[in-house]
């Protein structure tokens, strides 16, 4: 039972869930109740997590915004939500105006670099005044940092969250938490790049650097690579390693303080605006190095090693990455700074695995229903025989003739095909009757729909494009999954976490499917088929959230 178990009853909660949600909008069918019911699980069961499964449309935002407000009212006033990126970032708070936005300082303009013209300073760098700085009324940043640490309900992404440790929240609001995991481990991940660390050595030889400490951060670099390189197990010089990094950054950070006083500095400063830029981005190096060698310090054995070299024709450039295994080590130190904890995406697709995944017991649970008509949004199974590795090049053709029949039937309308890879994409454009209706988004292009909306009949033809776009009405009023979403083996990180679970494998493919089915219907009163060739979709249906599951047909 919780603490406040004896003073907050249900009739209170009632009251103020009616009082509490936003004014500007009115409660979709089921909201009230499942407000209610992570109300009752925080401020009544004791449950520190609540884990939600809600599709699209059911309005999660508003859901997450009654409920810090009314934990807001009852406990302490201090909600933070975080979400996957600055865009969803941006939503929340246009949405709500009392809940306060922040963003990397890398985003805000320094008023004293602007007004001198130069506007390579940012909050918190080496030359950034800090509290002191004579301009701190006018600072953007320390503005909007004040706002987001002293409102009620503050806003922001996983990465700042992350980094910013010292933030503490009552609440914690975590949305699109099913790429929870994958964004910890690539945040507490350590990369050790050739050029990056020969760039360092370089720059701690020209600027003369104490010897020392320079030839012991030199050590360590080549214990650490022996140690991912599997040449050895000893891990005896790690603490050294770090301590000495913690010595190298506060020395080049004092040096560069002094340099700007204009006092005697041991360095060699051609007092070039990119000598000091390189001497910053060192520091931030280092500094963000020691953090995740401390923590990998404390769980080697969690962390896979992934080490490759490759020459670029002059030189072998050395790759060198440690990424954790499992997510829940880390999990914990986030968690560790809220009181409640509330988990929200519409593809959790396995919630016992989703929550010892990142280490979550006595947890209170539910999966929404949509509010989108099953008949508006039907998923249509072809079932083809399975693809795979071994009868790809057999399969393929099958595969492109059933989807030219597919798109025969959609001749008028326009379309989105998920292909899984590039290598399909430029397979299926070179071998398709409906090739000239094909757009294909370049990768890590920033799409720009109205190629889309400037075409009849056209169709979006990516493996990107499964997650954050949305083609609502005609832009789009058919899906196809051309393949099954079988994450990569090729990348040494998935590969281990399925051999060490295969469900957890699966859920990665349940979880990219359903995030593909819903592009295409964003509310009530649209509507799109998505159809699906590959046979595979039977190795994961019973991973498929219910109501994803309630809207599968068999292709008869
Ligand atoms: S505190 Fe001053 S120096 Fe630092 S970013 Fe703000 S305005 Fe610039």
């Amino acid at each position: 039972m919780s603490d406040f178990a004896q003073s907050i009853t249900l009739e209170e909660i009632e009251e103020q869930v009616k009082l509490k949600f936003p004014s500007h909008k009115k409660f979709n069918d089921g909201q009230f109740q499942i407000i209610m019911k992570i109300l009752s699980s925080f401020l009544i069961d004791g449950n520190k997590f609540y884990i939600l499964e809600a599709p699209t449309g059911i309005g999660k935002s508003v859901i997450a915004k009654t409920v810090a407000n009314v934990i807001n009212y009852f406990t302490v006033p201090n909600s933070k939500i975080i979400t996957c990126n600055r865009l969803l970032q941006r939503q929340y708070s246009s949405d709500f105006d009392d809940m306060k936005n922040i963003e990397s300082s890398k985003h805000y303009d320094c008023a004293i670099s602007l007004f001198k013209g130069a506007a390579s300073t940012h909050y918190n760098d080496i030359d950034c005044g800090g509290r002191s700085c004579p301009s701190i009324g006018r600072c953007d940043y320390f503005n909007a940092f004040n706002a987001f640490i002293n409102a009620p309900t503050g806003i922001t992404n996983y990465a700042y969250y992350l980094m910013n440790a010292e933030i503490n929240s009552n609440l914690l609001i975590a949305d699109e938490a099913h790429n929870m995991e994958s964004l910890i481990c690539t945040h507490y991940s350590i990369e050790l790049e050739s050029e990056q660390v020969n760039g360092l050595f370089k720059y701690m030889k020209k600027i003369q650097v104490d010897n020392e400490s320079a030839s012991k951060i030199r050590r360590g670099f080549l214990e650490m690579r022996s140690y991912i390189s599997g040449q050895t197990e000893n891990l005896f010089f790690l603490d050294d390693f770090i301590y000495n990094i913690g010595l190298m950054y506060k020395r080049l950070t004092s040096e560069i303080l002094k340099h700007k006083r204009g006092s005697k500095t041991t360095l060699i400063f051609s007092g070039k605006e990119d000598h000091l830029s390189k001497c910053k981005s060192h520091i931030e190096y280092l500094k963000r190095l020691e953090v995740l060698l401390q923590i990998f310090r404390s769980n080697p054995s969690s962390y896979i090693k992934m080490y490759s070299i490759e020459n670029n024709g002059s030189e072998d450039l050395v790759k060198a990455i440690l990424k954790p295994l499992e997510p829940r080590h880390i999990a914990r130190i986030l968690f560790d700074r809220s009181k409640y904890v509330l988990l929200m995406s519409a593809t959790i697709c396995g919630v016992e695995e989703f929550a010892a995944n990142l280490g979550i017991t006595n947890f209170g649970f539910d999966c929404l229903s949509s509010p989108f008509p099953v008949e508006n949004r039907l998923i249509m199974l072809h079932n083809l025989e399975g693809l795979n590795n071994g009868n790809f090049s057999q399969l393929v053709d099958l595969y492109i003739q059933k989807m030219d029949e597919i798109l025969d039937f959609h001749i008028e309308d326009r379309g989105l095909i998920h292909t899984v890879s590039y290598s399909n994409q430029k397979l299926i454009e070179s071998k398709s009757r409906h090739a000239k209706r094909f757009i294909l988004p370049k990768r890590g292009e920033l799409f720009n729909i109205n190629k889309l909306k400037s075409t009849k009949n056209g169709i979006l033809l990516s493996p990107s494009m499964t997650e954050g776009v949305d083609l609502a009405d005609d832009l789009s009023r058919f899906q196809i999954i051309f393949k099954m979403p079988f994450a990569n083996l090729g990348d040494k990180w998935i590969k281990k976490k399925m051999e060490l679970s295969y469900v957890w494998y699966l859920i990665q493919v349940a979880r990219t499917f359903s995030q593909a089915c819903g592009r295409s219907v964003r509310h009530k009163e649209d509507s799109a088929i998505t159809h699906v060739i590959d046979g595979n979709i039977n190795k994961i249906q019973h991973l498929l959230p219910k109501y994803i599951q309630e809207a599968l047909k068999e292709d008869n």
